[in-house]
């Protein structure tokens, strides 16, 4: 599941050189000054945009909680800020993820929920992907009753190039066990991110 990293990697000096090439096929002197510093700021932001491809998810989720007897309800992480890239165009995908399971004997800190999330996320990317990719790592993990995974996000190749749709946004969701089978436990899913945000209230 994981996407391996290719087996050889550039050198940092090949990937600004990179950045050159690119800078002068937009029409720009890669020489002139306000331009000098920017092919390392840009393989540094690479670092950070792609740091996905360093961990492994996984491994996120390797310690859970096991006291969980007398908790048998949906767990829900909503609004779960999105960070990716379109793996067609290398241009950002900006969203939000809801990611709810329903566990069977193991519980896992939400936090490192949102770890998976990003892990994913910092890759090229297409939402389909992202958002099976989040689902079936929490399932096979965990071995909960049911995960699901909905994803709502804003793709730039779309918004500001192409047919430039700003405003248009895009719903990915995976139902995976008693989501995808019981429309009852899929229905409560769905009317808990119905619910009002409560913003601030508890920050
Ligand atoms: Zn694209």
């Amino acid at each position: 599941m994981t996407t391996s990293v290719p087996p050889s990697r550039p050198s940092r000096e090949e990937a600004e050189e990179a950045v050159r090439v690119l800078l002068s096929w937009a029409g720009e002197d890669p020489q002139r000054e306000g331009l000098l510093d920017t092919p390392s700021r840009v393989v540094r932001s690479y670092d950070e945009f792609f740091e996905g491809y360093q961990i492994n998810p996984e491994e996120l989720l390797a310690r859970t909680f096991s006291e969980v007897e007398d908790y048998d309800e949906i767990v829900l992480l909503r609004d779960i800020r999105i960070e990716s890239h379109c793996e067609h165009h290398m241009v950002p995908i900006i969203g939000r993820a809801h990611v709810a399971y329903l566990p069977r004997r193991r519980v896992v800190g939400i936090s490192k929920l949102a770890r998976v999330v990003d892990a994913y996320s910092r890759r090229f990317q297409i939402q389909e992907r992202l958002t099976a990719q989040i689902a079936n790592t929490i399932n096979s993990v965990l071995e909960p009753y049911g995960t699901a995974v909905i994803i709502e996000a804003g793709h730039q190749c779309m918004t500001t190039r192409g047919v430039h749709r700003p405003g248009v946004s895009m719903v990915t969701s995976r139902m995976l066990g008693v989501f995808r089978e019981n429309s009852d436990t899929r229905r409560e899913l769905l009317s808990m991110l119905n619910r009002p945000a409560l913003g601030d209230q508890f920050t």
